[in-house]
């Protein structure tokens, strides 16, 4: 359920970024049951990690909290809407609700790349000329990995 504080919260934390030039200017919150789990900067730079976005970090903390790869009770709150990788981690964590703040519109207009990469994801251009190419390798290897994804499955169904 949607609390106006918890978002204020991810704002604040987001404008806290402020004061150290290796962190960037975003922020997010996990909560469960109005108890917030854990607080998410933008740690890219400072941590050498391209994928240390605020959402991913405050995930990534609240798991550690909860010890569970799921956060199927919690809420999200960030201080911009996230990009395909946030989205992605918050979707795989089954996180129950999206919340935010600046718009996709307002980080793209101060140079953020998440709206771009909305837009690749949507044209799903991989092909060898485009701008970001993501190219398949042989029908051997497509088997080779396909059967290693099949011998999971049915391990698991087996068991
Ligand atoms: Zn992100």
């Amino acid at each position: 359920m949607y609390s106006s504080q918890f978002l204020d919260l991810a704002i604040s934390t987001a404008a806290e970024c402020l004061e150290d030039p290796r962190l960037t200017p975003f922020g997010a919150v996990v909560v469960r049951n109005g108890e917030v789990l854990s607080v998410g900067v933008s740690s890219v730079i400072r941590d050498n990690n391209p994928v240390a976005h605020a959402e991913v970090n405050a995930i990534q903390s609240a798991c550690r909290v909860l010890d569970s790869y799921l956060l199927t009770d919690c809420d999200l709150y960030c201080s911009g809407f996230p990009c395909p990788l946030c989205l992605s981690a918050a979707r795989w964590a089954e996180v129950k609700q999206v919340y935010y703040a600046a718009s996709l519109e307002d980080s793209a207009e101060f140079g953020f790349l998440d709206q771009k990469f909305y837009y690749d994801l949507a044209r799903q251009d991989w092909s060898a000329g485009s701008e970001f190419p993501v190219l398949a390798g042989s029908s051997t290897q497509r088997a080779q990995g396909r059967e290693v994804i099949s011998r999971w499955k049915n391990m698991r169904n087996s068991s």
